[in-house]
């Protein structure tokens, strides 16, 4: 029986023992009886030392730990009450409380025993994961936080953008407007009787200030591309005649410099083809005057080539190839970027800004073409650029033949809306020079009034007004007026303003400031004409129809004020120039030498309307000129060299008979 009692004990113990927690069993007084050496190690204390001990003195909550016991005693068992033990060392130890009485074979309560779960790992991972909670939601925060402070970086950043297109747009306006009417004014005195000093200082100041607004469009166009916003325009255009009219402008500088210029164009060419004209010629410009600039000897070619077509479009590579200073290998990949020179002494030898390029790479590749360059130092460089162009059967949108200005032709009635006073001074100077009788409304809100009780034949629109601008002042006439009087826009520059919404809000066509005199009078007789045949036609045609002259000396009678040293100096000169001009212009046609031809045929034309030769001939001037050029059309071109040596040889004699005139008569 004591064997069994000594064996029952130590199972017991050794239970008591094999627990890693701490095992204490307390008597109804509080005090410690028995413990296991988990208790031993997790207090610091030995077991004998422990023994007889009060409980709660291990607790770092004592008043807590008495609570809990004398619930055990009062409930008979507690569980998973947190507590902290204390190890003398000071070291605590998370637990959880768990226990229950004991009792004799009475039913009476001894005591209690108690299990006290460290629960420090538990703790520890209910911490980190707390810990890893709120990092979390702190990450959250902050990423949060982040993407707001983004956001409203982005909208910073966006507003700026915006903020700098509107300024540059604004600024832009302010100095243009100015510049228009310096370059405008500049043109009306130019055309005055000028010593020829005058004349050179005048062409200085023109010369500065189409250089000026060249940059400014340059600036415009840039903001306009950063921000995405260039929209290109599918319309029908006439290639050959096109290119030819960018190439003639620079005919004076190239000659000035003693450059040739050489032109081949491929008649395989389509005549009309859709695409963006007026991008096209800020391309072709832009590389040009590039060439033209930085060659001093030799010669610039343009060549337009047919790659390769299929039933829908064509691919059309044009190469700029002059014979200049050339740009180094390392150079020429940096030198389309924006505001790149090839050398830092580029912008004091030849000026520019290094936006040219940029630009030009921004105009070729959003419409899905491709540029590039070979150069060589010293030896030249070659610029070409391929882009798409969509065939088609329509006839060309803009097909207009620039007319001579005959101020005899009719007498439009038309209605100038301008704000700026130094603009409608420039354009009433214009149009009393066209014979036309002007009227002026400084906004759209004007010009309605005017319309209301006023009949007019054309007018011509700005669209940046005060009260009411040109669009909506558009609208009103179309929508609410009903009327269809042709509108005309007045652009401060074609490359920057909504063409689309000049023409959804009903405008005929526009035109860029500074005006083209003659292809302002051009446009506006062919839309009256197309509204109002019987305006045109009902004005009696001048000259050669009634008698059979060719020439016409009113323009030069009023030009020179009738004095007859100025008018046979004139006449002279037309007599000097034009037998060797014919004999030119019949030879080269003979060789087929298109070149020559096209030079002879420009070198004529000024002096048609000067003459007063029908404008009729002029035109079949430009005609042989554009075909000499785009070698299209030869079969046309034996009958209308004819009649053009016919023209001038008969004007010829008829000037002569009117130079023997005023000099009898002086
Ligand atoms: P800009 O002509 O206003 O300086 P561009 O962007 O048109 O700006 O040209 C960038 C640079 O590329 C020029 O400054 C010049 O150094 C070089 N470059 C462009 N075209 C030619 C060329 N035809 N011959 C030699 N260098 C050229």
């Amino acid at each position: 029986m004591k064997a069994i009692l000594k064996q029952d004990s130590q199972y017991a113990r050794s239970l008591i023992e094999a627990s890693r927690d701490p095992l204490v069993a307390i008597n109804a007084h509080g005090k410690i009886t028995d413990m296991n050496e988990a208790t031993a190690n997790i207090t610091g204390m030995t077991r004998k030392e422990l023994t007889g001990t009060d409980f709660f003195d291990y607790f770092t909550e004592q008043q807590n730990a008495r609570e809990v016991y004398q619930e055990v005693f009062s409930k008979g068992s507690v569980s998973d009450l947190p507590l902290t033990l204390r190890h003398k060392n000071g070291k605590l130890t998370d637990v959880l409380f768990n226990g229950s009485v004991y009792k004799d074979d009475g039913g009476n309560v001894l005591g209690v025993v108690i299990v006290a779960r460290d629960v420090t790992e538990q703790k520890r991972i209910a911490t980190e994961l707390r810990e890893a909670k709120v990092f979390a939601e702190l990450a959250t925060s902050i990423a949060e936080e982040a993407k707001h402070k983004a956001e409203s970086a982005t909208r910073t950043a966006e507003s700026a953008v915006k903020a700098k297109q509107q300024f540059l747009s604004n600024m832009s306006h302010e100095i243009r407007t100015p510049m228009n009417a310096i370059i405008g004014f500049t043109k009306v005195v130019l055309k005055t009787e000028l010593t020829e000093k005058q004349k050179e200082y005048l062409t200085a100041i023109k010369v500065s200030g189409d250089a000026l607004i060249v940059l400014i469009n340059d600036i415009l166009d840039l903001a306009k591309v950063d921000a995405g916003k260039m929209v290109f325009e599918h319309t029908p255009f006439k290639m050959a005649s096109s290119v030819a009219a960018m190439l003639h402008m620079f005919e004076t500088k190239i000659q000035e410099k003693n450059l040739e210029l050489v032109k081949e164009y491929d008649a395989n060419i389509p005549e009309v083809l859709v695409g963006d004209p007026v991008r096209l010629h800020q391309i072709i410009l832009n590389l040009v005057s590039n060439a033209v600039k930085f060659t001093s000897k030799g010669k610039i070619t343009v060549s337009v080539k047919l790659l390769q077509q299929n039933d829908e479009q064509v691919t059309i590579e044009f190469a700029i190839t002059d014979t200049g200073i050339g740009i180094s290998e390392s150079k020429m990949e940096h030198i389309f970027e924006n505001f790149q020179q090839a050398t830092s002494g580029t912008s004091r030898l030849y000026g520019g800004t290094g936006l040219g390029l940029a630009i030009v790479k921004q105009l070729i590749e959003p419409q899905g073409g491709t540029i590039n360059v070979a150069s060589k130092i010293d030896e030249g460089s070659t610029f070409s650029f391929r882009l798409n162009f969509l065939k088609t059967h329509e006839k060309a949108e803009s097909d207009v033949e620039v007319m001579a200005i005959d101020n005899e032709i009719c007498n439009l009635k038309v209605l100038v809306v301008e704000d700026i006073p130094l603009n409608q001074l420039l354009m009433k100077t214009l149009l009393d020079d066209f014979g036309f009788q002007p009227d002026m409304a400084c906004n759209g809100k004007i010009a309605v009034e005017k319309l209301r009780v006023n009949s007019y034949d054309i007018i011509l629109m700005d669209l940046q007004m005060p009260e009411m601008n040109g669009f909506e002042a558009t609208e009103y006439i179309r929508t609410i007026m009903k009327s269809q009087v042709p509108i005309i826009a007045l652009t401060a520059d074609v490359t920057t303003v909504d063409l689309a919404k000049c023409k959804a809000v009903g405008m005929n066509d526009y035109i860029a400031k500074p005006v083209d005199e003659r292809l302002l009078y051009t446009k506006m007789i062919g839309l009256v004409k197309q509204m109002k045949p019987d305006r045109i036609q009902s004005q009696p045609h001048k000259v050669s129809s009634t008698d059979d002259r060719y020439t016409n000396l009113a323009y030069l009678n009023t030009r020179t004020k009738s004095n007859p040293d100025l008018m046979m100096q004139m006449i002279g000169m037309y007599l000097d120039q034009t037998p060797p001009l014919i004999t030119a212009m019949k030879k080269s046609f003979r060789e087929g030498n298109w070149d020559m031809l096209h030079k002879a045929v420009h070198k004529m034309i000024p002096s048609f309307s000067i003459m007063g030769i029908d404008v009729k001939f002029e035109n079949i001037a430009r005609k042989v000129q554009e075909y000499a050029y785009s070698q299209s059309d030869i079969e046309n071109l034996p009958g209308m060299v004819l009649q053009l040596e016919t023209v001038c040889s008969q004007a010829c004699s008829e000037l002569k008979m009117e130079y023997n005139a005023i000099q009898t008569n002086k």
